[in-house]
């Protein structure tokens, strides 16, 4: 079986280039971001704060979080509803970046994560997935981009939805998301040793994807 992992920021690109390379490849695409997000749902749902963690930790085992794939495109079930799209908004973005700094939830989503490898040929994008996740994956890739960059992002694509976002406020979130990835203590944002650093400021969406699609073939032939 092969693995790629694909780490960073959020708002790098990732999602987008990993789903691009997996359907070239024919490798099956992982998100798991997804599973923090439904995690921060959870508490959402529960009314718990998710900087309780033994709160949070409380609620983990009624909570059973699973992915399905339609079509290809994966979708999360939160106690077997699909939430797929409830886990998009802002507040579960925030809510996520907070439960993630809680191990025991860290260690809850893991096999989850780990058993695709197992059975199939895997892209997976998130934070620790070089460094924790898939320590042996074949091909790690960290990208990178500035957070101003990042945020311009993020208000265009949220435009393209047709909602409004304030960039100030999308910058401020991005900023916090990244100072509490990078600095709690278990499996934070970093770039695993071996991994190839990209960082897409200055390139458009074909030319990272087409970089990244080069990285993997040149490393698994
Ligand atoms: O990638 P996405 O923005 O959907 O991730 C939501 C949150 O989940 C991130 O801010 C991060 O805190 C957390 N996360 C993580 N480890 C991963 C994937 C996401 O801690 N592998």
């Amino acid at each position: 079986m092969i693995a790629v992992a694909i780490d960073g920021p959020a708002g790098a690109g990732k999602s987008t280039i990993a789903r691009r390379a997996a359907l070239e490849l024919g490798f099956i695409y992982v998100d798991t971001g997804a599973l923090y997000r439904a995690v921060g749902l959870a508490c959402i749902k529960n009314g718990i704060d998710p900087s309780d963690a033994p709160k949070v930790v409380s609620i983990l085992p009624k909570t059973d979080i699973s992915i399905v794939f339609f079509n290809g495109e994966q979708h999360v079930l939160l106690n077997d509803t699909d939430v797929s799209d409830d886990i998009r908004t802002e507040k579960a973005s925030m809510t996520a970046s907070l439960v993630s700094q809680i191990p025991q939830v860290r260690d809850f989503l893991l096999d989850l994560q780990r058993n695709f490898s197992k059975t199939e040929n895997v892209i997976m994008d998130g934070r620790d997935i070089g460094t924790v996740v898939l320590p042996n994956a074949q091909v790690k890739i960290f990208l990178t981009a500035s957070p101003e960059v990042r945020a311009k992002r993020r208000v265009l694509q949220l435009k393209e939805k047709g909602e409004y976002a304030d960039y100030d406020t999308v910058l401020e979130d991005i900023v916090k998301r990244d100072y509490n990835d990078s600095h709690r203590e278990t499996a934070p944002l970093k770039a695993a040793e071996n991994a190839v650093v990209i960082d897409t400021s200055n390139l458009t969406l074909d030319q990272t994807a087409e970089k990244i699609i080069t990285v993997i073939k040149e490393n698994i032939v």
